[in-house]
């Protein structure tokens, strides 16, 4: 009979490439994917330990799976950045747990299903990255990893404790993997890696500028993005990819985390407020038509009001469109624990919500902005609320719902006259 499995998902990018990752081998080898857990011989949690609440998800979850075992033939592993920083940890409380595989161990799913390891923690040489068995939920988008790992140890962050080190792939592998997804259909590329735009050819030294002008050369890439920059690595080559290629995507996701330089310089982000705001001068100047988009960590140990304003000034004078805020939480094991105590909570909530207050009115203003013009949109599919509409995304990162001939193949680009800005999204027309 066959064997069938299910995955769930929590955290970032690479998370979601990772389960890619492991659904298309468990394919290969011959298992059957599944929406509910309990029709599955084998359940993978991809966990995400960014911050606490992350991370607690995955214990409460665990207690809910537990019973699913009383009464089959069930194998539960936990992967992803909890399984990395946990390790035995997670057998300790969670006995009933099968397996514990960290992101560096994705490509031996194999060995670890055999029994060879409960716990598989470690970075191997041979990561094994099998493109062409990736399970891509998407039939007109792919995302490609061109670097695994963070070398930046910023002082709030677990990222170098559980992906390891950076690696970068060598230049003509991501080349033949973005080939082999176009011609597949899958004519929108992601860049992806934690820190992207550090992205060195192992074989060459080219840089990230290099290969990004590269990827946006290749036969039947119509856009091409990429995600996460640091603001410290953005350098003119990266800034002439973008500005020379069409296809290079009008959206920049630029974490800039707090607009103190005191606070940056405790976080270890290597740039202060000045040298951000010049960099996207840059950019800017480069490539008028940019949207960035942020984000930001309040309650950093610290963080006075003062500091604070800093950050609300910034995203004032940057007029970020997308903006995604965190309240800090404490990881282990990071030097940020050595700082000093986080701010008081209920301050550090009241800070939040006044980020999403002055963003939410930011955001609105720029969305109102695009009413009557018309877009270029890349059609994804038919939208979620109303299928009587197609859905699909501008250049820039926003979701556009239109009218449009149904039988619009999937992937190609149309003019979209906006009517009306939503919450988050915009709506339209096709144009002729
Ligand atoms: N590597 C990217 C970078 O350096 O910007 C993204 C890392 S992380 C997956 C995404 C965001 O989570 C970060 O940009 C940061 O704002 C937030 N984050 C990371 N560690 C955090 C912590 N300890 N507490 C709260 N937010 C955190």
């Amino acid at each position: 009979m066959t064997k069938t499995f299910f995955i769930e998902t929590w955290g970032c990018q690479m998370n979601d490439l990772d389960t890619q990752r492991l659904s298309g081998g468990l394919k290969l080898r011959g298992w059957r994917r599944v929406d509910d857990e309990r029709r599955a011989n084998l359940i993978l949690l991809n966990t995400c330990s960014i911050r606490e609440k992350a991370e607690n998800k995955v214990y409460s979850r665990l207690g809910e799976l537990r019973e699913l075992k009383a009464d089959r033939e069930l194998q539960i592993g936990v992967c992803g950045c909890v399984a990395q920083q946990e390790g035995e940890r997670i057998l300790a409380r969670a006995p009933w747990v099968d397996f514990v595989m960290g992101p560096g161990n994705v490509g031996h799913i194999d060995e670890i299903l055999a029994g060879g390891k409960t716990i598989a923690v470690d970075f191997p040489e041979d990561r094994r990255y099998d493109y062409l068995a990736l399970d891509r939920p998407s039939a007109t988008k792919a995302q490609v990893t061109i670097i695994e790992g963070c070398n930046k140890n910023c002082t709030f962050c677990i990222v170098p404790t559980t992906r390891g080190r950076e690696v970068s792939r060598p230049f003509g592998d991501v080349l033949s993997e973005v080939g082999a997804a176009v011609d597949s259909g899958r004519v929108e590329i992601e860049l992806l890696g934690q820190t992207v735009n550090a992205y060195r050819c192992p074989v060459s030294n080219r840089d990230f500028g290099a290969l990004l002008a590269a990827v946006a050369e290749l036969d039947g890439v119509r856009r091409l993005r990429f995600m996460t920059s640091h603001p410290a690595e953005v350098n003119d080559s990266m800034i002439a990819a973008m500005r020379d290629h069409a296809n290079v995507s009008r959206y920049l996701h630029l974490p800039v985390q707090s607009g103190s330089s005191r606070v940056l310089r405790r976080m270890k982000r290597l740039y202060t407020r000045e040298k951000y705001l010049e960099t996207m001068q840059r950019i800017r100047e480069a490539i008028p038509e940019i949207h960035f988009s942020t984000d930001i960590i309040v309650g950093f140990p610290g963080e006075t009001e003062d500091d604070f304003q800093q950050t609300l000034t910034l995203i004032e004078e940057v007029r970020y469109g997308s903006l995604f805020a965190f309240k800090y939480s404490p990881r282990p094991g990071t030097p940020a624990l050595k700082i000093g105590a986080p701010v008081d909570d209920a301050i550090a909530n009241e800070r939040l919500t006044r980020v999403f207050e002055l963003h939410e009115r930011i955001k609105r203003e720029r969305l109102e902005s695009y009413r009557g013009r018309i877009l270029p949109v890349l059609v994804e599919g038919p939208s979620k609320h109303d299928p009587a509409m197609l859905s699909g995304r501008t250049d820039d990162n926003w979701v556009v719902n239109f009218v449009a001939d149904p039988c619009t193949p999937l992937g190609s680009m149309l003019g979209v006259r906006i009517h009306d800005a939503l919450h988050h999204t915009l709506r339209g027309e096709a144009v002729a």
